[in-house]
């Protein structure tokens, strides 16, 4: 089990309430898998609707608040966008284009001593700590030139 860094918005409450892996978060999921991706939930909710026609945007949003609470799912704040999702994985960073908002993982080590100096600074306990690069991406670089 990979522990949630970002755990502004993950309480433990889920933990015990009764988590049922419906049909409906089944394909939800199954959408998010492919790595590198970070879906908004409006993108969710396109692809999603292929499999399932009926189910609605709320039911999305719904779903996809309650599998970021068990921690299957992350939620991530980048820019002032839109929330976006991916699955849960190994701890990487993002690179957020400015231009045309594009998000990328960047596959790097995480930062460990960062959390034991913010740690010592902050009398926090500290779980984790996002850490979002910006830039341009290399398309809207392109362009640029
Ligand atoms: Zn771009
Ligand atoms: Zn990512």
């Amino acid at each position: 089990m990979i522990t949630i860094m970002d755990n502004t918005e993950t309480t433990e409450k889920t933990k015990s309430c009764d988590f049922r892996m419906t049909r409906q978060r089944r394909v939800i999921l199954a959408e998010l898998d492919s790595p590198g991706q970070h879906p908004t939930a409006d993108e969710v909710y396109s692809r999603v609707r292929k499999v399932l026609p009926n189910i609605s945007l709320g039911t999305v949003y719904r779903n996809l608040e309650i599998l970021s609470q068990t921690g299957m799912v992350k939620k991530l704040h980048i820019g002032s966008e839109q929330r976006r999702y991916e699955k849960n994985q190994k701890r990487h960073y993002h690179a957020h284009c400015v231009m045309c908002g594009r998000v990328s993982d960047i596959p790097s080590d995480p930062f460990g001593d960062i959390d034991k100096t913010a740690r010592e600074n902050s009398r926090f306990d500290i779980t984790g700590h996002e850490l979002v690069f910006e830039g341009l991406c290399p398309k809207c670089n392109d362009d640029n030139q």
